[in-house]
Parts: C-alpha cells; structure tokens; sequence
C-alpha cells in the first residue's frame, strides 16, 4: 500500500496519526484508554512498552498470562500462526489459558474491526497475523487517514497512471461470462454486459469472492480449484456517517468503540482535511457484526447506533436528541451485505492460489491467497502475486501472446493485452 502511494506520488495524501491504538472505555464513558506506542523504540519493545503501560484496561497477572499465551507465536512464527487457523480466538484464549477478560475488554474490539466479527467466530490466524506484523515491524499498526473521498484522491491518480502509460480503463462494463475453450482447457475470451466480447492474453478476475462463485463456467464448475470457493462467503457490515449539530468530544485518530453494536469509528471533522470543521463534528462508525441488522431500515440502525452513542457519551448524546444535547443534521447508512470473506475458523484451506488451473485466467483479490488478510494491503499484494504468476507462465510458455492472427476478432470487439 505505502509502496503504491510511493508510485503515483501521492504519499503526502496520507494523514498519518500518533502511533497508538485508543480505545473508548464504556466504564468511564466520555473517557479513552490508550496503548502509545514509543517513537524511539523499534519493534517489538514499542509494542511491548505500549502494552505494559497502558493499566486502564488489562492488570498486570492478565497481561503476563496472555503474553505467555502468545511465546509460541514468538518462537515457531509463521508456521504456527498457520496452524491456528482451525481455531477461533475465543478456542485460542482458552487453550492457552488466557484470561476472559482480556478476550472481552481487547479482542471483542480487534475482531470486530479486523473482519466485522466476533472473536467467538474469528480465526486466530487473522489475530495472530496482525499481532505478527505489530511485534514485527516498528511502523506495523500506525495508521493514516486518506486526506478525502478515494474516489478523487486515491483512484483518479491510479486511473492517470495507467492510462498515461497506454492502459484503458472501461467502466460500467461488468463482466458477464468468462468463456472457455472449446476443450475446456483454458479461458478463450469475456463477455461484458456491454455485449462486447474481448480477447487478452491473459485474463485476471478481481471481482468478489461471491460474485466469482456465479461467474464459473459450467465446464470448470466441479474442479476443486472453484468448488473450494464454496467455503468464502462475504459477511455482511454497515458504515454509518451522521452529521451534528457541533463538535463533540473528540480524538485525532481511528477509535475502537468497545460497544456491543460498533467497531472502530472516526470524527472525520478532526482527522480527514475533506471533512475538517471546528463547528461540527461528522462520525463515520463501522456497525458490525451486522448480519442481525443489515435487512433492517436506516431509520433503525441510526437509532440503535445513537443509542451506542449515548452510552458512550451521555454527556453530549442522548438517543432521543433531548434539547441541550447534540442534534443529527444528516445522516447516511451504507450497508455492504457481501463485503470482506467472512474470516472463521478454517478458512485458509479454502483460499485459491491466483494462477488457474486454466491457461490465461488468473484471480486476484483480497480473498485469494496472500498473507495480508482481507484488506487493502491483502487485495494489493494479490494482484502483485497475479502478475508474478502472468510473468513466470510467460517466460516459461505456459502462457503463449495470441497470434495476430489467430485472435482476429469480430465488430465491436476489443483485443486489449490483458483484461482484468
Ligand atoms: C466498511 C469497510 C471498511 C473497511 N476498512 C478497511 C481498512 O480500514 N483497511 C483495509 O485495509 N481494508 C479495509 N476494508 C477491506 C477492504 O475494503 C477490502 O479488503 C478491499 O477493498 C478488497 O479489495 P478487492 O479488490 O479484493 O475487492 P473489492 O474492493 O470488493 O473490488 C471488487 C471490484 O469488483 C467489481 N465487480 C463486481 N462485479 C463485477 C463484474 N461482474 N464485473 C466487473 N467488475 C465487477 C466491484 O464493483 C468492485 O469494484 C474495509 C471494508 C469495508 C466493507
């Protein structure tokens, strides 16, 4: 991701925080508990620092048990991190002797933002991963806000990229079929639900998890390569974004809500330049696990979350909006039914790698195989590894460019290099 920013130039886009992660405390609502992570330690003595300082959240025998818990991780690494993926990390704690509370004052939070779930569900691989690369890397969970809407800061700049360099983007245009061979032993060419049908080279479907299942084409549909998929389905989460009347108590930086119905969330008037506002206050809150909620009208979700609110900070909300508490002006909810697989226990096996079994067709996304989790980071490195794979199955043949020939195409019909 950062490497990607570097790229397009663009890095001063970033608003990075203060190294820290910051956490709301239902106990002394209106307050928060911090883990700073020290500047001048490299990693993992910052995280470590970070962790034994903080005494509002964890006692002293909770944090030596659990990071008793965790000196496998520290001494067998990667293997071992894999090998929890049969495990949730409610199982995890348990198995390792772990407190309850620290799996109910920290873990609820984390995997309510790592996958929109609950630790009673989430694989401990996910947590361990991210607790690898923030004991690993001094900079691992810094964070930064993109400085306004990614459509304009974020993909404007990756589409002129692309395009100057000869590229095309084409959208509006989805894919409607991918048509094999007449053997069935490769991808022949896309359809589009323009009615255009294109022939590439090499092709790499970066479409969803779910929405990949629907696109397989019946003469691949019992290959294992695309029954496995079976095993990922998208979990459903809500963004709600809400407008007030003035600025409430507020944190340069992303919170974890630790409410029942919310993850992590941001006063985006305080934390992103697009929104910066010293009158108003505008929240973007994650609301998850959503699969109770996400049938359910706005109306409801934003009085439930002003409810979550309320409990946070009864000083400045109240659900009913009560004179002299702080007004809704506008409000927006966002539901993804299908957004991110759902990360439980055992997932890993099910992760297809991105070369096919079938020349020219490739997968990418944050769902296919890479150590990144289901991220950003995760949907980037996989299309990296896509392009490694369309690399070497050329330099080896697997993978031979259509003669010109050989790939004369029809009215309408398009014959980019690659179509992804
Ligand atoms: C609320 C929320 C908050 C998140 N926060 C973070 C975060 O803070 N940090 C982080 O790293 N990650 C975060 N994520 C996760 C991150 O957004 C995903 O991991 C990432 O977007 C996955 O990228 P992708 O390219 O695999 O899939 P997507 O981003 O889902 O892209 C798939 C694309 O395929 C397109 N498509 C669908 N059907 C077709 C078709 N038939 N033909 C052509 N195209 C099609 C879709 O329109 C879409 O553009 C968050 C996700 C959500 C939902």
């Amino acid at each position: 991701m950062m490497n990607l920013f570097k790229e397009l130039g663009i890095e001063d886009r970033l608003q990075w925080k203060s190294h820290s992660m910051i956490f709301a405390r239902p106990d002394a609502p209106g307050e928060f508990s911090r883990f700073d992570f020290p500047q001048w330690l490299p990693a993992p003595l910052n995280g470590i620092v970070a962790i034994l300082r903080n005494n509002q959240m964890l006692t002293w025998p909770e944090k030596i048990q659990f990071a008793l818990g965790l000196l496998p991780a520290i001494v067998f690494g990667q293997k071992y991190v894999e090998a929890q993926d049969k495990l949730t990390v409610t199982q995890w704690m348990k198995q390792q002797g772990v407190p309850d509370r620290v799996n109910d004052e920290v873990f609820i939070a984390m995997a309510k933002a790592l996958a929109f779930i609950d630790p009673s569900e989430l694989s401990m691989t996910v947590v361990l991963t991210a607790l690898n690369r923030f004991l690993q890397e001094t900079h691992g969970c810094k964070m930064a806000f993109l400085d306004g809407a990614p459509p304009e800061r974020l993909c404007a700049p990756m589409v002129e990229h692309f395009t100057s360099r000869g590229g095309e983007v084409q959208l509006s245009k989805r894919v409607k079929a991918w048509n094999p061979r007449a053997d069935g032993k490769g991808l022949e060419s896309v359809t589009l639900t323009s009615g255009e049908t294109v022939l590439a080279d090499a092709y790499v479907s970066a479409v969803p998890v779910d929405i990949m299942k629907l696109l397989v084409p019946e003469p691949w549909a019992r290959d294992s390569y695309f029954t496995k998929l079976e095993g990922l389905e998208g979990v459903p989460v809500i963004n709600v974004h809400l407008w007030f009347d003035r600025k409430l108590t507020t944190v340069d930086h992303l919170l974890f809500s630790r409410s029942p119905l919310l993850s992590v969330y941001a006063d985006m008037s305080t934390t992103c330049k697009e929104y910066y506002s010293t009158e108003a206050s505008m929240l973007e809150l994650v609301f998850a696990p959503a699969d109770a909620w996400v049938g359910r009208p706005d109306e409801e979700i934003v009085a439930a979350t002003m409810g979550e609110l309320e409990r946070l900070f009864p000083n400045e909300v109240r659900a009913d909006q009560r004179d002299g508490f702080a007004k809704l002006r506008k409000t927006k909810v966002v539901k993804t039914p299908r957004s991110v697989y759902r990360a439980v226990a055992g997932r890993e096996d099910f992760r297809p790698l991105q070369r096919s079994p079938y020349p020219r067709f490739y997968l990418a996304g944050d769902y296919t195989k890479q150590k990144y989790l289901a991220s950003m980071e995760g949907a980037i490195l996989s299309g990296k590894l896509a392009a490694e794979a369309i690399c070497e199955d050329l330099a080896s043949g697997r993978l031979a460019p259509r003669e010109a020939a050989a790939s004369a195409v029809g009215a309408g019909q398009k014959q980019p290099a690659l179509a992804a």
